[in-house]
């Protein structure tokens, strides 16, 4: 192990001596310390992390007009919104109460735009009252909603249509999105008609284009093909005089899990800016929505290993932090390495990392070789999207606490929930 050196894809995330060992740390902060002072599981993130990702896409976007909308899904604890509000993002919501959060935590409304196939007609009211940027509409029976909620109030709603433009982004296929067969967007063929539809409409006002093809896309092409889809699409609908403000690239740039090799931000958006150059479309205002590789790699779960237990088959390392807390790999069979926050001599044993949540799928890595015991502290690494934002209660536990370090500074951005917080809304009928 070399001292100091970050871990692939964590820039922020190292291992550095400490006494006459090694320790992981994040940024400066050793994280069994953090572990001793707020329990585990937690979930500890980077700031300078955070910041060096929403990096790489402003040098890719220098001297265009783009607007960059944080996809908040991926983790919308109001600390890390914070961190991307007062760095100038826009947000990506796809509920009310991701606008109530973001709101809380200081995005500015103009910026935010609304995905989502079921926006309720509530949902509606409320992001139109708060004066949201865009709407991103996801069928034409929201269309015909949306106006009728909008004409109700006196005004217009702004909109982007998303569009499926029926290109594989070679991902996992719950987290394709912009294939036939997928739920999300108005499908390509259908496009002209809507965008006439809206158009017609007397609340709306059409103001954009977006398309969102997928999540953990590490290629340059399936963008490619999406952007020329999306390109052809707008010279359509503006020659049916239909005029197209900004386009909207979507998100899903993936990132390092597991020895991938996803393009960096600023490498993906020179290519894509050379191909809308070529097509004639450079100076056209965009938006794009990353989510998880704005996040993915600047967090960590601390989990202690309660248990090692031999099986006939498989050896059990049996850890406190559980699918409820991190449910990718009981969803997706995602893989997360797992590396110890102290790491001791010895040939390793091959074990599945499992939690306590009583279940076949609550497994966090197989086949892992570690040297542990019980009471050691392991870091389960990328774990800053789709984890705390997807995690429940399940099995009544409380969700995990989350620090933000800065530098040498901890913040406790999220205490742990209590037993009693699990179940505080619930009634017994007598
Ligand atoms: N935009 C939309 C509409 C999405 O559905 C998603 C994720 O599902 C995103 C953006 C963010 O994707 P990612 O986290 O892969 O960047």
């Amino acid at each position: 192990m070399t001292p100091s050196s970050p871990l692939p894809g964590h820039p922020h995330v190292l291992y550095a001596p400490s006494g006459s060992q090694h320790a992981l740390y994040v940024e400066g902060v050793r994280v069994s310390d953090l572990a001793r002072q707020f329990g585990t599981p937690l979930f500890v993130y980077s700031k300078a992390a955070m910041l060096s990702a929403l990096g790489a896409y402003q040098r890719g976007f220098a001297g265009r007009q783009a607007q960059i909308c944080y996809a908040m899904k991926a983790n919308s604890s109001l600390a890390v919104l914070q961190v991307f509000a007062r760095a100038g993002c826009g947000f990506d919501i796809v509920s009310g109460g991701e606008l109530a959060r973001v709101l809380a935590a200081g995005g500015d409304p103009a910026r935010i735009i609304f995905s989502g196939v079921g926006k309720t007609r509530a949902e509606m009211q409320q992001a139109l009252k708060a004066g949201i940027g865009c709407f991103n509409v996801e069928s034409e029976a929201e269309l015909d909603v949306l106006s009728e909620v909008a004409a109700g109030m006196g005004t217009r709603a702004r909109v982007s249509l998303r569009v499926n433009p029926n290109v594989d982004p070679q991902t996992h296929p719950y987290i394709s999105t912009g294939l036939k067969g997928n739920k999300f967007g108005i499908a390509h063929d259908r496009t002209l008609a809507a965008y006439r539809h809206a158009a017609a409409l007397p609340g709306l006002q059409v103001v954009g284009i977006d398309c969102h093809i997928g999540s953990q896309i590490t290629e340059i092409t399936p963008y490619l093909d999406a952007m020329d889809r999306i390109l052809d699409l707008v010279a359509d609908i503006e020659s049916a005089g239909i005029p197209i403000h900004h386009i909207d690239f979507g998100g899903g740039l993936g990132i390092a899990y597991h020895g991938e090799t996803p393009p960096a931000a600023d490498v993906l958006w020179q290519q894509l800016l050379e191909r809308l150059d070529a097509r004639g479309y450079g100076q056209r205002p965009l938006m794009i929505e990353p989510g998880r590789s704005l996040v993915g790699n600047a967090g960590i779960c601390l989990t202690e290993v309660i248990f090692t237990k031999p099986g006939e088959e498989k050896n059990f390392c049996i850890v406190d932090a559980a699918m409820n807390d991190l449910p990718r790999p009981a969803m997706y069979q995602a893989f997360h390495q797992i590396v110890p926050a102290e790491p001791r001599t010895g040939p390793g044993v091959v074990y599945d990392v499992v939690g306590p949540v009583c279940e076949s799928g609550d497994w966090l890595g197989r086949d892992r070789v570690l040297e542990v015991q019980s009471g050691d502290l392991l870091a389960v690494l990328s774990a800053g999207a789709y984890c705390m934002s997807m995690a429940s209660n399940y099995n009544t536990r409380g969700r995990a606490a989350e620090v933000l370090v800065d530098g040498e500074q901890v913040h406790l951005i999220r205490q742990r929930e209590s037993v009693f917080d699990t179940f505080a809304l619930e009634h017994l009928p007598d």
